[in-house]
């Protein structure tokens, strides 16, 4: 259903921005900063809240999560950019003209000639008991993101059951932080070139079902097998199948990449149009593996092409004003 024109609650953005969090955020300031009027929209939940800090970003190691997004909100306070706490449940074209109509969970529209996704991704953690308690804190899934805190200590990386190939690929990348790295199959057998490469980097395996990981104090303690064996390791690595945070792009009807390892991601062209015309997608919306500071950089790019992108409508606009005005 189209927004009725009386339901729109703001004047016209230049952009609106779903999703605040690094990627959204930064697009804002970008764009703010280029003079435009912009609305965000998130509701607050960014991938990385459960972690404890946010590390390797320059000048922010170290920084927690929710303070990193503080100091991106306060930030935009000088520009004309408005922070709204929403969750967006639709978009649609109007039905006359080029502008999109975006509308949230609390029933406002707002109409806009850009629309920017910076929804970002969910994480499905492993089905192993223990694991969602001690997520972004002793369980964590990314080497570069929290593995120097953990260098040289015992660690274990969990592989996906029924993928082993991506464990084994994680396990020999962790190797790099730790010489004392065991890759969990959980129950998955290895081909000996698998085997050869894990043993050439000093990785141990152990194909035993994991039952669950032990903690004490909010703290892992232990990983304890199917035969109640104990391994006692500083943290656990995982690797999580990720979904988009949102049926937006879907909805629209934006081309996602079909395979690989961005398989689900929103698709654009290197600006980051998506396939439906004034849809743009940011951060790991449309990149998945991208770290904080590169989801903020990719969005910073995306948004300088969005206002490229409207300063040429904005000169058709003045071009076709100054012929209909001009004497016949
Ligand atoms: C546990 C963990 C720890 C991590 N630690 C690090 C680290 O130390 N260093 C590092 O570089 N990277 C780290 N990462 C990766 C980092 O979290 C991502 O790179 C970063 O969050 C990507 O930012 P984003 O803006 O693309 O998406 P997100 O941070 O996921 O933000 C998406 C935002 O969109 C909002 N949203 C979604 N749908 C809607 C909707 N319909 N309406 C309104 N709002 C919506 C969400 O609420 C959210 O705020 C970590 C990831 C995890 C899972």
């Amino acid at each position: 259903m189209v927004a009725a024109m009386d339901q729109l609650n703001a004047p016209d953005a230049d952009a609106v921005v779903i999703g605040g969090s690094l990627a959204g955020l930064q697009a804002a300031l970008t764009l703010g900063r280029a003079c435009r009027r912009v609305v965000v929209i998130d509701d607050g939940r960014p991938r990385n809240a459960p972690a404890a800090h946010v590390h390797n970003f320059l000048g922010q190691h170290g920084s927690t999560p929710a303070a990193l997004l503080e100091a991106g909100r306060a930030a935009l306070g000088d520009y004309d950019v408005a922070l709204e706490r929403d969750r967006v449940v639709r978009i649609e074209h109007a039905p006359v003209g080029d502008r999109l109509h975006v509308t949230s969970r609390d029933g406002r529209v707002w109409q806009t000639r850009a629309v920017v996704l910076a929804t970002g991704l969910v994480d499905e953690l492993p089905d192993v008991p223990g694991v969602p308690e001690l997520w972004g804190r002793d369980v964590v899934a990314c080497p570069h993101c929290h593995g120097w805190e953990v260098r040289g200590e015992p660690l274990a990386q969990l592989s996906l059951r029924g993928m082993p190939q991506r464990g084994v690929d994680r396990a020999l990348l962790l190797s790099r932080w730790s010489s004392e790295v065991v890759l969990l199959t959980d129950g998955d057998e290895l081909d000996a070139a698998q085997r050869e490469r894990l043993h050439a980097a000093g990785v141990a395996v152990q194909t035993q079902r994991v039952r669950r990981l032990v903690s004490h104090d909010g703290r892992l303690r232990s990983i304890e097998f199917a035969d109640g064996t104990p391994l006692p390791v500083r943290a656990v690595f995982v690797v999580t199948r990720q979904r988009q945070q949102t049926y937006l792009a879907q909805q629209l009807g934006c081309r996602h990449t079909e395979a690989g390892t961005a398989a689900g991601a929103v698709e654009t062209d290197s600006a980051g149009r998506t396939s439906v015309p004034g849809v743009w997608a940011t951060g790991t919306t449309t990149v998945p593996a991208l770290l904080a500071i590169g989801a903020a950089g990719h969005a910073s790019s995306v948004a300088v092409a969005i206002h490229n992108d409207l300063l040429e409508q904005d000169l058709a606009t003045a071009a076709a004003q100054s012929r209909s005005a001009r004497p016949q």
